[in-house]
């Protein structure tokens, strides 16, 4: 297997993580030890990861057969919603405003408020072969997908809608503009994880060049250069305070490796 060094400071999306060298999975199998990583829009890289993989471009692809969009695990949000909108399918558009891999995205269930992945997906293929959608367990930012998302499809039964676009962009309009991981926590039932880090009077603390950002409490960003240690750190005592003080867990939404 071909491997590549990969450093996650300049490869995430939080340019925050060690530097690791990574197997590039060319072909469909199982490969059990190895831990996938997308575009790391939402996965901490720190120095004990180890067995990394990414797809190669091999499954970098999108197209339409048969009247379904078929993609490729390593095809980037951008573009997916590129192509879309020139071939004009909906379903999709909020792919303009959320990074990742589609691998990553299914895996995750990303979304945004009500418009998530799996709605219009139709099959999963890892090693095992296909799934259907009725064959996962998914739920809000979660699946039980286990083993490697290698392609998906989905339905075409709507028009690209532009006015979505501008919805999504006007919803992305007050998050932070410096490098993050998005949010860091899951809300807790009935709250919200922003809410808690602000009652925690954290809401714009920086530790080193890393803080809990000024404009959206729930996201840690990263002013320049700031470091894994401190990035840790942070995460760390914001979760242990808000238990000791407030009786709140907060639960990672994020990956750390
Ligand atoms: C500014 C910003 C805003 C964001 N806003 C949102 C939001 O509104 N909603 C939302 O849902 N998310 C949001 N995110 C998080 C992120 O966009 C999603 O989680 C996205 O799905 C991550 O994709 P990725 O390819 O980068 O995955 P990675 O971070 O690389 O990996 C995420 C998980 O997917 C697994 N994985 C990756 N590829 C595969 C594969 N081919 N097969 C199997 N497993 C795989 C990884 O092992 C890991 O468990 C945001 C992130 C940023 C930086």
């Amino acid at each position: 297997l071909r491997t590549k060094t990969v450093n996650f400071a300049q490869y995430s999306s939080i340019k925050i993580g060690a530097t690791k060298e990574v197997t590039l999975i060319d072909e469909i199998g199982a490969y059990p030890n190895l831990h996938l990583i997308g575009s790391a829009s939402n996965t901490l890289v720190t120095e004990q990861a180890s067995n990394l993989a990414l797809l190669s471009k091999a499954f970098d692809y999108i197209g339409v057969e048969d009247n379904r969009l078929i993609i490729g695990g390593a095809t980037p949000s951008g573009k997916i919603h590129s192509f879309c909108k020139k071939h004009n399918i909906g379903n999709l558009e909020y792919l303009s405003k959320l990074p990742g891999t589609l691998g990553g995205l299914v895996k995750m269930n990303a979304g945004m408020k009500e418009y998530e992945i799996f709605n219009h997906l139709l099959t999963v293929t890892t090693e095992q072969g296909e799934l259907t959608k009725e064959q996962i367990h998914y739920g809000y930012r979660t699946t039980d997908i286990e083993g490697i998302i290698y392609e998906a499809t989905f339905e075409i039964n709507a028009p690209f809608d532009h006015t979505k676009v501008e919805l999504f962009t006007q919803m992305r309009a007050n998050q932070p503009k410096e490098p993050s991981l998005g949010s860091i926590f899951k809300n807790p039932v009935g709250d919200y994880a922003g809410r808690v880090i602000e009652s925690l009077g954290l809401k714009g603390h920086r530790v080193g060049n890393i803080g809990w950002s000024e404009q959206h409490a729930n996201f840690l960003v990263n002013y320049g250069e700031g470091s894994l240690d401190d990035t840790l750190h942070l995460i760390t005592t914001t979760q242990q305070r808000a238990k000791d003080e407030l009786g709140i867990e907060l639960e990672l939404e994020i990956i750390i490796l």
